[in-house]
């Protein structure tokens, strides 16, 4: 935003401590991005906020203590993170962080944004602007402006079909199983019930205190509503759901679980919003305001800084000397809009579908993952490509198109598998199965051949 014409940068904030009670894990995509703004979370400077991962603990059954994908990523609570950019950002010359700022309104065919001031009733300010960037997360008044005055901009909401509520489960280091060694203190807990869609996630934080995101269908016999409203019914519901918890975290913890889930909080739930555009005129969105999605594949934060190093990019703000000129402005945006907008779109559709919605859906993602790790092992399909979500070098776009051609050949290889089977069962002979079956079993071990052959000749060459 511009005052008096001058490169003079405003950042309107309505707390003056941004405080949550949840942690966020950036992985390689969201890092690079910040490393490109000069951020570098592994540095000593943020070791009092920023725990770097060494692994998951999965208590399902027995304790089992992981590398997990995660490993070696950043868990940092979203009120630190976005404090530590605010006060980077304070820093730098001609930049100006205005917090109790609420915003009011934007007049979009005018230029100018109004803010009330927090705790001064009836005090407005408004202000002309070149760029207005709308990071105002998810329900973003510059989205709702932007809907309501641009022609042609259009923005759907997807309500999610889980809702979470947080709770304390107390030291990491009563946590049955415990052993110093492990360094249960940096890793990743969860506790899950794949079948009903039930989770409990704990990425780490500093210190030893462990804290969960409990996550629940919206509707149906394993939703908040269904858990009732007694400690006793509490109680049961944690223990058909989650049947470890209790004898993880121990009587008197898992009691002060339950009292947490009666104290009044209401359950929340993610959307999902697709914007027709990322930019309109002299405004940007980013972050949820641009593409907010479900939290079920950790990229909510790690997208929204990989669209702000985009934005960034097309405004030039690596060199002040050659930033966009005000009148080049909106130009800037619309390459900006053009570049990401398919990304932004593919990752939440990924993040909406994310490992299967419906119980039915769930294990027929299991299938599909199992049957491209068997394509994987005869040289035919690489990784489940949703593992990649997290690395820097494939764009959501192209992770999305190469799932999709994942899901079509793991749905093929299971019809080939079915069908010699179906028409055994026809035949009532077990010959064409069998025949069949012999076939795939020999083309298998020869595409394990030629492959095991192919990655010896490359690594003696
Ligand atoms: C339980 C949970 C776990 C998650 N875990 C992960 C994870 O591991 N990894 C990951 O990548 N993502 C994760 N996410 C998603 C991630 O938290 C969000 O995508 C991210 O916070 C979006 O950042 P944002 O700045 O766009 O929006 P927000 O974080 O919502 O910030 C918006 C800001 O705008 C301000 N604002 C709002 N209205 C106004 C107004 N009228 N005037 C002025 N300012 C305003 C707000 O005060 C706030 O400071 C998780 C989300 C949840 C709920």
């Amino acid at each position: 935003m511009s005052e008096n014409k001058q490169h003079l940068l405003s950042i309107s904030v309505p707390q003056i401590l941004l405080q949550t009670n949840y942690h966020n894990v950036l992985y390689p995509r969201g890092l690079a991005a910040l490393s490109s703004a000069g951020i570098d979370l592994y540095a000593p400077e943020f070791n009092d906020v920023a725990t770097v991962i060494a692994g998951t603990v999965q208590h399902d059954a027995e304790p089992a203590t992981r590398q997990g994908l995660g490993q070696r990523s950043i868990s940092i609570d979203r009120g630190d993170l976005a404090q530590l950019l605010l006060d980077r950002a304070a820093a730098l010359p001609n930049v100006r962080v205005h917090y109790l700022h609420l915003l009011g309104g934007v007049d979009v065919a005018n230029s100018v944004v109004t803010f009330s001031i927090v705790g001064a009733e009836g005090t407005h300010v408004s202000q002309e602007y070149d760029l207005l960037v709308g990071a105002d997360g998810v329900r973003s008044g510059v989205r709702s402006a932007m809907q309501d005055q641009v022609p042609g901009f259009t923005a759907k909401v997807v309500e999610e079909d889980q809702q979470y509520k947080t709770v304390e489960l107390g030291d990491v280091r009563a946590l049955r199983g415990y052993d110093p060694s492990l360094n249960w203190e940096d890793r990743a807990h969860f506790w899950t019930n794949a079948r009903r869609g039930v989770a409990l996630l704990c990425p780490p934080r500093r210190g030893t205190a462990v804290s969960a995101a409990l996550v629940l269908p919206r509707r149906g016999a394993h939703s908040f509503e269904a858990m009732g409203t007694t400690a006793e019914s509490v109680s049961a519901f944690l223990m058909r759901a989650l049947p470890t918890l209790q004898r993880d975290v121990g009587d008197a913890q898992f009691g002060d679980v339950v009292r947490q889930l009666l104290s009044g909080q209401a359950p929340r739930s993610n959307r999902t919003v697709y914007c027709s555009a990322l930019a309109c005129g002299r405004m940007a969105l980013v972050g949820d305001a641009a593409h907010a999605m479900s939290a079920a594949l950790g990229q909510g934060v790690n997208s929204a800084l990989e669209t702000v190093a985009v934005l960034a990019r097309e405004l030039r703000c690596a060199d002040d000397a050659a930033l966009v000129k005000a009148e080049d402005v909106p130009a800037a945006l619309r390459t900006f809009s053009a570049r990401r907008l398919r990304d932004a779109h593919a990752v939440c559709r990924l993040s909406e579908r994310r490992m299967g919605r419906t119980p039915l859906g769930r294990r027929l993602f299991a299938l599909q993952l199992a049957c491209t790790q068997q394509l994987g092992k005869l040289g035919l399909a690489a990784p489940p490509v949703l593992f990649q979500l997290g690395k820097m070098d494939m764009p959501y776009s192209a992770i999305a198109a190469r799932q999709r051609r994942q899901v079509l050949a793991a749905y093929a290889l299971l019809t080939a598998a079915a069908l010699p089977a179906a028409m055994g069962v026809m035949l009532r002979s077990l010959r064409v199965p069998l025949l069949v079956y012999s076939l795939m079993a020999a083309i298998a071990a020869a595409l394990r051949a030629i492959t095991a052959s192919r990655t010896a000749k490359s690594t003696s060459s």
